[in-house]
């Protein structure tokens, strides 16, 4: 019969406890599991081997197998939970649950183990003995040292556990840093806020690991676990600020169109101006067209199909560069239209509108009871409904003189000439936006009947007579009356 050296059996058992730690490190969780329960059962058989160095690798891997799938079938009573209540790193030693796929598992690593032994020990026989030869031929020794052995072995193991914990441990503390950092940074930033308050539970979950107690008490392997939850939290809030980024971007790019269109309708009717000799500063216009340019680059850098591909950082950058863009063109218009304005409209109630007299004709639609005159199609309806009240208290439509005027006829009724001009300047004036009607009040003006009843009742239809044309304004106007919805669209 072959007797196995205790030092290989120790040897090789300190390695199988390092590659029992290791693989549960490493190994993602439905392997390791089955991993550990063979290195467990291989494990025993060394340790069979080293207590009795003259069993057979035979017979170490059926007392190996018998003890697995006793302390297996053990925890179909109660005493093994009795035990882990009261010291949980046995946990280590007797697991936790009877799971009956585990003794297929201690069946391998027992048979595993017995390969190795009967492998391991003729070799390391061959080994040992050359040793004892040396010592039995040098200074006369020849009992081996077992005992210092063992204990360097248990110092060792012990050392690696504490080495496990300790790392775990240093991990976990980073994990939590890392996830408090993401968790302060993406407020306001998710697609679904669930997603930050798991996150916020799975940091909470971490810190109770650290201070709940101290570390050689923890099992090795919970903080682990507790860093494993973080880390997938920690993925589900990036992919929601990820999906919140891209609806942001979606969000901006919609918005950004609207007020481009605006900007090329002012920048062009500015030029058509410019080159009639009433063009506004220079400057102003100039930068219009960089804020334009600037809109036009972010646009082209952040489609949304390259959008897709871009990481988180990128992604809120371009997000923001659409918004800034937008302010931006959107601010530059508004002081080309100020400036264009302050060149061509002398008067402060009187707006430039770069569509003014310019509207399409799809845009306009005839007074019904006055064919020849247009309004904006979408305040006709208020108009009809006011001539329909005027005609049940007067008897008659209300008499319209004019209405929308297109650029041509503008220029054909202003008299720059006329130090009290009865029509404002060419996109001055709102008859050419079609939300404008001169309607005729007879001689009386101001003190006549219908002036009085369109005083009175104008408002709820939707038409007001403005501050600029009442008897104490800039220009006295009994007979102009305009709409009170958004005087223009770009
Ligand atoms: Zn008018």
């Amino acid at each position: 019969m072959t007797r196995t050296p205790r030092t290989a059996s120790a040897l090789l058992a300190l390695l199988v406890v390092g590659a029992g730690l290791a693989a549960r490190e490493v190994l993602p969780a439905g392997v390791a599991g089955p991993v550990g329960d063979g290195l467990y059962a291989v494990l025993v058989v060394l340790l069979v081997a080293l207590v009795r160095p003259r069993t057979t690798p035979v017979v170490a891997g059926t007392v190996a197998l018998v003890v697995c799938v006793a302390i297996e079938l053990s925890h179909l009573t109660p005493y093994p939970a009795a035990v882990l209540e009261r010291l949980p790193q046995a946990r280590y030693v007797l697991g936790t649950t009877f799971v009956a796929t585990d003794l297929a598992w201690y069946a391998l690593g027992a048979a595993v183990g017995s390969v190795l032994l009967a492998v391991v020990t003729p070799h390391a026989r061959a080994v040992d003995q050359s040793l004892r030869h040396l010592r039995a031929t040098g200074d006369g020794r020849r009992r081996p040292r077992v005992l210092p052995l063992v204990l360097v072995l248990l110092l060792v193991a012990g050392g690696a556990i504490g080495w496990f914990l300790w790392s775990e441990q240093q991990d976990l503390t980073a994990k939590i840093d890392v996830a408090q950092t993401a968790y302060d940074a993406s407020a306001d930033k998710v697609a679904d806020d669930a997603v930050r308050t798991r996150l916020d539970a799975a940091i909470v979950a971490g810190e109770t690991v650290l201070d709940g107690r101290p570390m050689l008490d923890r099992l090795p392997g919970d903080a682990t676990d507790a860093r494993e939850r973080l880390e997938r939290e920690l993925a589900a809030v990036h992919e929601s600020r990820v999906a919140f980024a891209l609806a942001q971007a979606d969000e901006a790019r919609e918005a950004l169109v609207p007020v481009r269109r605006r900007a090329e309708t002012v920048l062009a009717a500015t030029e058509e101006l410019r080159a009639a000799g009433q063009g506004a500063d220079e400057a102003v216009s100039s930068e219009l067209r960089t804020s334009l340019d600037t809109a036009d680059d972010v646009l082209e850098s952040a489609t949304a199909d390259g959008l897709e591909e871009a990481g988180l950082t990128q992604l809120e950058d371009a997000v923001a560069s659409l918004v800034v863009g937008r302010r931006n063109l959107d601010r530059a218009t508004t002081d080309l239209m100020t400036a264009q304005d302050a060149v061509v409209c002398p008067e402060p109630d009187q707006v430039w509108f770069p569509q003014a007299g310019k509207l399409a004709d799809s845009r306009l639609a005839p007074l019904p009871w006055a064919p020849e005159h247009s309004v904006r199609a979408d305040v006709l309806d208020d108009l009809v409904e006011l001539n329909d009240a005027y005609r049940a208290h007067f008897g008659q439509d209300l008499t319209v003189n004019s209405a929308y005027r297109s650029y041509a006829q503008q220029v054909a009724v202003y008299d720059p000439e006329n130090p009290n001009p009865l029509a404002a300047p060419p996109g001055c004036s709102n008859h050419g936006l079609g939300t404008a009607v001169d309607i005729s009040v007879g001689p009386e003006g101001f003190d006549s009947a219908r002036y009085a009843w369109l005083k009175d009742n104008a408002e709820q239809f939707g038409w007001t007579h403005p501050d600029w044309a009442e008897p104490d304004g800039r220009l006295p106007e009994p007979w102009h009356w305009q709409s009170v919805k958004t005087p223009v669209e770009y």
